[in-house]
This record gives structure tokens, sequence and C-alpha cells, in this order.
């Protein structure tokens, strides 16, 4: 399993894996933003058919939109999909102080990601996370959003409280969790209803 969080869509393994069952592909991004990929409906192609989760997000989400993401989306099918190693293309670009991106992303935001996949890991089985750098354009915010990487496997497995969910954002992934559905039974994405 493949966990794309940098800003920009991971198009590059998405395109990669996208034919191929043997990779759950999934990705947060800002949209619109280069390269202009990662819409909802890009969910794999033939054997791979559902096997991509694309989450593109407006500019200006913060850590409550990426926990609702990732509580209600990313954790549920990756406990579905049972990986044994998880990798995450750890972009930090989303931070708040990044230039390129225009998210709102806090070290508190990366931690408690961190401590999602932490605890997917441990539930599953898996290897991992295990974090490959990828984007982050401001020296502070990139070294915040890698240290707090760092804390959150140092202080292992934990869920965050679920946040206020952001209607938008439900909206979002009810589209993707109706494209997914036929792939994952009707049961994988419970909290969106
Ligand atoms: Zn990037």
């Amino acid at each position: 399993m493949i966990l794309d969080w940098d800003v920009h869509h991971g198009n590059g393994t998405m395109n990669t894996f996208a034919n191929s069952p043997e990779v759950l592909f999934c990705s947060l991004h800002q949209s619109p933003l280069y390269p202009g990929s990662g819409k909802v409906n890009e969910i794999g192609i033939g054997a791979g058919s559902g096997y991509s989760l694309n989450v593109p997000l407006p500019s200006g989400c913060g850590d409550a939109i990426y926990l609702q993401v990732m509580l209600d989306a990313v954790l549920p099918l990756g406990l579905a999909y049972k990986p044994e190693l998880i990798l995450v293309s750890a972009g930090f670009d989303a931070h708040e102080r990044d230039p390129v991106g225009g998210m709102n992303l806090t070290g508190a935001g990366f931690y408690h990601m961190t401590r999602i996949m932490t605890t997917l890991a441990l539930e599953t089985g898996a290897y991992g996370p295990v974090f490959v750098l990828e984007g982050g354009y401001d020296l502070t915010g990139l070294s915040e959003g890698v240290r707090a990487c760092l804390l959150g496997v140092a202080d292992g497995p934990d869920l965050p409280p679920r946040p206020e969910p952001d209607a938008a954002t439900r909206a979002t992934l009810s589209s993707a969790a109706k494209l997914l559905r036929p792939y994952w039974g009707e049961s994988v994405f419970r909290s969106l209803g």
C-alpha cells in the first residue's frame, strides 16, 4: 500500500500501479494544482480497478480535513486491503508555511496521520510505515513535518479524536466510496453512511 500525502497528486506512482491489484494507491492532494490528475473517478484500470483512491481537496484544507479523510477513507480501505508493506510518499508541501502548496497542515496533522498509518500497520501486521521524503519547499515547515513524523512513529499506534466532519469533504469521500464499494463491499466505508 502506498499513501501519498504530498500536496501534488501522485500521478507517477498511480500510473505505475494503475493496472495492478497488488498495490493499493491512495493520494490526498490539492486540486486544482499541478499535474491536474487525481480525480475521484480515477480508481484504477482493468485488474487494478478499485485499487486507487484519489481524494482531491481544495486549497486551504488543514489538519481536521486531512484527518477526516484518513479516518473515514484511507484507514478503512487499508484495513480491508490488509497490506503487507506500507509506504508513505511523504511530501511536506501541504504544510501551512509551504510557498508552493496552499494547504494548512501543521506538525500536529502530520503527527496524527503518521500514528494512523502506524495503527494500520499494527492492525494488519504490515511492515512499516516506511516514509520516502518528497516535496517541501519551506525549510522550517519541512523540518517540522519530518520531526512530527518521527515523533509519531516513536509514539506508536493511536487514533486521534474524530474531527467535526466537513460537509464538502464528506461529499468527496462519499463519491469515492460509491465508486469503490463494488470492489470492497458495502461495509468498507461505514462512517460515510
Ligand atoms: Zn509536491
